[in-house]
């Protein structure tokens, strides 16, 4: 049995997580869940974004569940990032729909803990500065981790995404770590592109990529440039993973504008449960699910309006476990 945490949050995170507990109630596998609350309406509510508990309930756990947070997600997502010390954030940008998208199937492997997300910003006289941090400690972890997924995944290329050439010192060495350890590392290729060309490459060249390693924000802009090439946001999942946690998380927000309708896709949380589902070590089950989702996209009938079809995200949710 697994002690799954689950904090749904704001907007469609609520309807996207419960949809996800319909399917995860199909398995053959058992699950006591502990539900926890945080984001906007939990800091209207309790004063507290994140309450003290919900993050003891999130580090006692096997695993967490999260949905969404609006507004205070810096309090909320990134806190919880930092109190369970995930340095790493998978984003699978992988095309479910290979015939309407072509064969894209990359990783991204965003750095968690440090860069501009340490939310060290200030008021000066002129304006305001923000300050990046960059170690060499994370930028090794990271880096290590990597490499270690492409060959535990059995892929042949590692690109390191910086922007170098203007942050010299703070990019300079992330890239410049970043190739020490390829050298423990030399069945694996390896390349490097600044951010901005690589925004570019990905468009025109997105089958050239198989991982890709980075630092916090470009890693989270690059992601969802990913999803945009593989039929939109709630197509991505993603898992944050440290040494003795792991939550996961569709790459979406809260989406305000389509919150309460039953209209969300809830694809990205699915998948961030069969992510959930490997880092439990049910691979067996994450696979059982991520076929039959593929199956109900393709199928294209009983799909959410962004994915061509007229079901809710809470039919979409029943018909995928009506099939496991
Ligand atoms: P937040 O501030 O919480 O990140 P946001 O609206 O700025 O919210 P997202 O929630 O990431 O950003 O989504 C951007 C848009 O993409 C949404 O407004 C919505 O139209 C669309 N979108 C996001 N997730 C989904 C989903 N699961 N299903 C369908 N459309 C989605």
């Amino acid at each position: 049995m697994y002690n799954i945490a689950v904090i749904p949050g704001d907007g469609i995170g609520k309807e996207v997580v419960d949809a996800t507990l319909i399917v995860l109630d199909k398995l053959p596998i058992e699950f006591n869940y502990t539900h926890a609350i945080a984001g906007d309406a939990c800091k209207e509510e309790t004063g507290k974004a994140l309450p003290d508990e919900t993050i003891k309930i999130a580090k006692e756990s096997d695993a967490v569940l999260f949905g969404a947070a609006g507004e205070t997600a810096a309090d909320v997502i990134v806190r919880l990032r930092h109190e369970l010390n995930t340095f790493v954030n998978l984003r699978p940008v992988k095309s479910l729909q290979p015939d309407k998208y072509g064969d894209i199937d990359f990783m991204i492997v965003r750095e968690n803990t440090e860069d501009l997300y340490i939310g060290d910003e200030e008021e000066t006289p002129e304006g305001a500065i923000a300050r990046k941090k960059i170690t060499k400690k994370a930028s090794e972890k990271i880096s290590e981790y990597a490499f270690k997924y492409a060959k535990d995944t059995g892929r042949k290329q590692v690109t390191c995404v910086h922007k170098a050439n203007v942050l010299k010192i703070s990019d300079g060495l992330f890239k410049n770590t970043f190739y020490e350890v390829a050298q423990n590392h030399p069945e694996i290729e390896t390349n490097d592109f600044y951010v901005d060309a690589t925004a570019m490459y990905l468009i025109t060249n997105p089958l050239d990529f198989e991982v890709i390693v980075t630092t916090n924000l470009y890693g989270d802009i690059l992601s969802d440039e990913g999803a945009g090439l593989v039929g939109g946001l709630g197509m991505i999942p993603s898992a944050n993973i440290g040494d003795e946690n792991g939550l996961f998380e569709p790459v979406h927000g809260s989406a305000p504008d389509i919150a309460g309708q039953q209209i969300a896709n809830p694809a990205a949380t699915i998948l961030s449960a069969c992510m959930m589902l490997d880092y439990l070590g049910e691979s067996e089950a994450a696979r059982k699910v991520e076929e039959v989702l593929i199956d109900v996209i393709r199928e294209g009938k009983n799909v959410t309006p962004d994915l061509g079809g007229t079901s809710t995200t809470t039919q979409m949710a029943e018909y995928i476990a009506s099939k496991l």
